[in-house]
């Protein structure tokens, strides 16, 4: 949606080859009507036929995991902003780095999952990552003409999320509409949940860890509440540069798709005056114990990304549907890890084989 707003305010310039949806077709058709793809494709297959029926051939409709395999695979296309939701985005988006294309990253199971196979795959085909979250997007900026090895750390600022000043001992009792309360962000409920639990910047850890290809101790996490400095790079020399706006996606997703070029945009507005401060805090490891959980993981390797990332979505299902508590989410994590084997294997099977038997397992055990 971010993404169609951004085509929208540059008309010229880009060209929708192809949308997905998973369900929301009456959706899908308003944006069919407005930016003309050449296919769409519905995931779940009885509403593309419902689709089919309102809009007729006036575009190819695909659907299913198929569809999805085949839109990519076609290479029509310059660009793939890979934003689905969840373990779906990864098939897709393999087919687009084979076919040489630049990748908007801002599926966020691509890289914590199988961020080997992706980066070596990205090496082999020549094909750009660009990410599209907001701290990696800030990250690459900053490392725009600098060289690599010159990078002493980078520091991925976080907002906290909502239990930020809550006290540990208050976790038991935290209920689902409060952890769904982010206080910069407007985001999807499970995104919602990981910010909350941080987990969210677990993962973002394992993504720069493979984005930027650092030791797990170069890359450090600093709470900023206020979400206007969204990360930053130390260089050998001891100095230090941020890429600062006020939180909006709009701003990576274009850099994503103008990089090298900056294009000329008003739309998002950082006015400073309006600011009442900066603030930064270490994060406190022992009340978010699913950012130590990530940190532990990468040290780990293997399928491990894997099993944390399945765990902690039906964790966090089970969370919203009212089955566990809060201060649970990193209990059933930890025993998937523990329980589910990590032959260190990383290659794409595996990778499936693993993430199923995590949610087997858990969804067995914590019924
Ligand atoms: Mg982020």
């Amino acid at each position: 949606m971010n993404t169609l707003e951004i085509i929208r305010a540059f008309g010229n310039e880009f060209e929708v080859a192809g949308l997905t949806v998973n369900t929301r077709i009456d959706l899908l058709e308003k944006q069919i009507i407005e930016f003309h793809p050449r296919s769409v494709v519905v995931c779940k297959k009885y509403k593309a036929e419902e689709l089919r029926i309102k809009i007729g051939d006036r575009c190819k409709i695909l659907s299913g995991d198929e569809g999805l395999i085949e839109i990519t695979r076609r290479g029509d296309y310059d660009i793939l902003v890979s934003a689905l939701v969840g373990f779906a985005g990864l098939p897709p988006t393999i087919e687009a780095i084979k076919k040489k294309k630049r990748i908007a990253l801002a599926n966020k199971e691509t890289l914590v999952t199988a961020g080997e196979i992706i980066i070596t795959l990205a090496k082999e085909y020549n094909s750009e990552i660009i990410p599209v979250d907001s701290e990696h997007s800030a990250i690459f900026q900053c490392l725009n003409g600098e060289n690599p090895d010159d990078i002493r750390k980078i520091i991925l600022t976080a907002s906290g999320g909502p239990f930020f000043r809550k006290d540990k001992s208050e976790f038991e009792r935290v209920k689902v509409e409060e952890a769904l309360n982010h206080p910069n962000w407007k985001m999807g409920s499970k995104v919602t949940i990981d910010s909350a639990t941080m987990m969210n910047k677990g993962f973002e850890v394992i993504e720069a860890f493979w984005l930027f290809r650092l030791a797990k101790e170069q890359i450090e996490v600093l709470i900023h509440p206020q979400s206007i400095l969204h990360s930053m790079v130390q260089f050998c020399d001891g100095s230090i540069k941020a890429q600062l706006s006020a939180p909006d996606m709009k701003l990576p997703i274009l850099y994503a798709l103008t990089f090298p070029k900056r294009y000329y945009f008003d739309g998002v507005n950082t006015d400073f005056k309006k600011i009442s401060g900066l603030t930064f805090f270490e994060p406190d490891f022992n009340k978010f114990e699913c950012l130590k959980i990530a940190y532990d993981v990468i040290g780990e390797g293997g399928l491990a990304p894997c099993i944390l990332n399945a765990a902690n979505e039906v964790a966090v299902e089970k969370f919203i549907c009212g089955k566990i508590k809060f201060t649970q989410i990193p209990d059933l994590i930890k025993d998937a890890l523990n329980s589910i084997s990590n032959n260190n294997s990383s290659d794409f099977e595996s990778i499936m084989e693993s993430d199923l038997r995590t949610r087997d397992y858990l969804l067995h055990k914590y019924n």
